[in-house]
Order: C-alpha cells, then structure tokens, then sequence
C-alpha cells in the first residue's frame, strides 16, 4: 500500500468506491499518482511534488493549466444562467460561440452541434451522416468505413469505427464496419512532420472497400487526419487528398475526427485547413474548453444542414441530442478559451515551436530501444521496440519513471507520446527530451 502522503488523505474505502477510467484500478490502487492542483505547465502531487504537464492533461488543456479567465467566465454563467433546457428553447451563448465556431472552421462548415465529449461528437456524426442520406432520399447509404488504429471515444458507433480492437472486443458485436489500414509504414520510419511514401496508394484502399460493399450502400468515411491515440500515426503525403477525392467520386460523406488536431496542435485551427483537405463534418472536444469544462461540438456543412431543414418546422430535424448539449456553462468555458487561443496568438506559437519540438524529440533517435520517432505541430510520438511477451509494459515504465523524475507523459503500446501546452517554453522542451533520453539509457 502507498505511504500516506501520495494518498491526499483518501481512506481506503474511498479509494475501492472509484471505478477509475482506463485504469488498471488494482495496480493505480497499490500505488496511487494523485494530482491535487494545476497551475500553468504544472500538475501538483498529493506528495507536493511538481510534475511538467507534456501532455496537456490528455490533449485538452492547450493553454496550460488554472486559467483565470476561463474561471471567472464559468463562475459568472454559474450565477447568471446556470441551465437552459433544448425543445425549442435556447440561450443567446450558444449561438454567439457556433458563429464564432464556424468562423474558425474550414470552408462551409458553418453548422454547430454541441454536445459533451468528443466521444459524443462522433456518434453524433456518424448518426448526421446515415440521417443525411436517408433525408437526401438515399435510405440504403448507411455502412460505415473506419481505420485501424483510429479511436473515436467508447460509445457503440465510435468503437464501431475505431480501430483500437482492444476497445471493442470486450462488449460484443458492435457495427458492421469496414477498416481501412492504418499509416504506419516501415518505408516512413523517422520522418519529420508528414511523410513521404505511400499516401495514395494506402487511400487507394477505399477503393478496395468501395469494391466489396458498394459506393450506393457506404454513408461515411471516418478518420482522424492524423490518429492520436494510436501514438501519432501521421497520414502520408497526398493520402488525406486522395481519400477526399475517392469520397467525393463516390457519394460519401468524409468526416474529420479533430477531437485531438483542432484548436491548434497542428498549428492552424483545424488540420483540415493545416493539411488543405475539406471534410464533411468535423467532431471536436478536449481543446474547445482547454479541457476545464466538457464539451464536444460536431461542425457540418451548410449543404448537410439545409438538407434536413424539411418537413413540419414544429418537428426536430434531427432526433438527437443532449440534456447538456450546448450547456451554457460550457459555453461561457469555450468562449473564454477561444478569446485566449486568439489574444495570445497560440496557433501561431504552436507553429514556432514546432521546429525546437522536434529536434528534440529526433535526438533521441539513436538511444537504446528507439525504432521510430514521428512529430507534428506540438504532437509527437516515440516507439519503442517491445520487449519480447510483454507488449506495452516497456512505454509504461518509462512513462512512470518520468513522472517520478517530474514529467507527465502517456504511452500507448509501446509508444511515448507527448503533446505539451502551446505555452511551453525551450527550456521545457528541452527537459522533457533530457529526462526521457536519462531514462531510456537505464531502462531494461
Ligand atoms: N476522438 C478522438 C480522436 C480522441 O482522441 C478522443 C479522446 N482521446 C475521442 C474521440 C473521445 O473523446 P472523449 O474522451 O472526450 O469522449
């Protein structure tokens, strides 16, 4: 059992009653990492220890950590107007931050659905695009066209089209989807930024797909520009293009999963305006609010919007939604971070940064156990070579060893991946590579 200190005062029944997320819950429980305050670039422990954030909480908290400004506008909405119910009623926020929202967003993605996570964002998606078709009087379109690696959040329709089959097998059958491969090849090992080999030909794919199920029976293709969670699995040059012409050829839907690349990493709002391809649709979370508040919003295309606008006007266009859909609280947060995003210039920042991230990150290129490393904009990923029958356990220790020397990180399989605030500085950049290039020399 941990010592008392790293327990913030939390009996043992208290730490059975939390089912954590994602967690191993025995192994947390046996030696619990608590995080009891967050100030800028920095996480602090139940043990008072001060720990780097490199991964902007879990790629949400872009602007760093106890924003004032997005405090103060949460607290006055609280005591203004703390909830607004949907059924034909509404508040003015909502509105101002969807305009503002689609100001941002790519070409005519200029219609707002709001909704609490990313993971609702993409069922909320995924449902728009059956729904768009069989409003278009095309019923049949409504297969669903994923990749593997990619992630979608955990509800049915995102586990469906996500790839990451740990997250699915354990609840049955989900939908029927086809997978595209993913975009980790060999050929691109240690490239910088977006590479070289194979974009068309791993687009080309679709086709494949199209083949067996038919173009007249597929609604949507599903990806996310450049897959996060998978470890920055980054698409080849002229893959996202190609597969945007092969959807367009076809009559099917492309939605940008941006949950991760929107609102900056990239270092332009959208990847879909960084890597000039235009989506469909386009599902985000996470950075919308700096991660201080949930919200997810799904932006469609003024074409997917007027379609539905049919039928009687007393009756909802789209059955869907949620009792916290566009909740005004959250909509004061995301306000509020928009204003910061803007006034500080941190998509700009991301774009300077990104160069000195890299270097640092491809220094590490040659330490022991290193078999790729890949970046862009402020996202970064080191693989490591796992050790043999025991897949994954090497990224965790040494993510766990960062954060004993004071640094957050995550692995996924045996990938470190690191996704710091805009707000980082060099020198911070440069201690995140030193501590990892320590540990990866001492590490079995
Ligand atoms: N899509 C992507 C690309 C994500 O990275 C995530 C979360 N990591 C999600 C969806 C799910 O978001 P949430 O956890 O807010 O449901």
């Amino acid at each position: 059992m941990a010592d008392l200190d790293s327990l913030a005062g939390l009996s043992p029944a208290e730490l059975e009653a939390h089912w954590m997320p994602f967690t191993g819950n025995r192994h947390f429980k046996s030696d619990p990492r608590l995080f009891v305050a967050a100030e800028g670039m920095h996480y602090t422990t139940a043990d008072g220890r001060s720990v780097l954030d490199a991964f902007s909480g879990l790629w949400c908290s872009n602007l760093g950590h106890g924003r004032k400004e997005i405090a103060d506008a949460v607290a006055s909405q609280l005591t203004g107007l703390d909830y607004s119910p949907a059924f034909q009623f509404g508040h003015p926020t909502a509105f101002k931050l969807a305009k503002r929202l689609a100001d941002m967003a790519p070409g005519d993605l200029n219609r707002v659905f709001f909704c609490n996570s990313g993971s609702e964002a993409a069922d909320t998606a995924l449902k728009i695009a059956r729904a768009y078709w069989r409003a278009k009087g095309r019923p049949e379109k409504i297969r669903l066209v994923g990749r593997a690696q990619g992630y979608h959040g955990v509800n049915f329709g995102g586990i469906s089209v996500g790839g990451m089959v740990g997250n699915r097998k354990t609840f049955g059958p989900a939908l029927d989807v086809d997978h595209l491969p993913h975009t980790l090849l060999p050929e691109n090992a240690f490239s910088r930024g977006l590479p070289e080999h194979g974009g068309e030909a791993m687009a080309n794919r679709l086709l494949d797909i199209i083949n067996l199920q038919g173009a007249e029976n597929i609604a949507a293709v599903m990806i996310e520009p450049f897959a996060g969670s998978a470890g920055v699995i980054l698409p080849p040059k002229g893959y996202l293009k190609k597969l945007r012409e092969l959807c367009t050829a076809h009559d099917i839907l492309l939605i940008f999963d941006e949950v991760i690349t929107g609102f900056g990493r990239t270092g332009s709002a959208f990847a879909a305006q960084e890597f000039d391809v235009q989506p469909d649709i386009i599902t985000t979370a996470k950075g919308i609010t700096n991660g201080a508040i949930p919200m997810g919003a799904v932006f469609a295309s003024d074409t997917i919007y007027e379609t539905f606008m049919q039928g009687p006007e007393h009756i909802p266009e789209l059955a869907h939604g949620y009792t916290y859909s566009a909740h005004p609280v959250a909509c004061a947060a995301a306000m509020a971070t928009l204003d910061i995003y803007q006034d500080e210039k941190l998509f700009n920042r991301v774009r300077e940064m990104a160069p000195y991230f890299e270097e640092a990150l491809h220094s590490l290129g040659s330490e022991s156990h290193v078999v790729d490393i890949r970046n862009y904009g402020l996202a970064g990923a080191i693989q490591l070579e796992s050790r043999p029958g025991e897949p994954g356990k090497r990224a965790m220790e040494v993510v766990l060893e960062a954060y004993r020397r004071g640094i957050l990180l995550r692995w996924t399989g045996d990938t470190i991946a690191v996704a710091p605030p805009f707000i980082i500085e060099r020198n911070q950049v440069t201690q995140i590579a030193e501590t990892l290039r320590d540990i990866l020399q001492e590490v079995q």
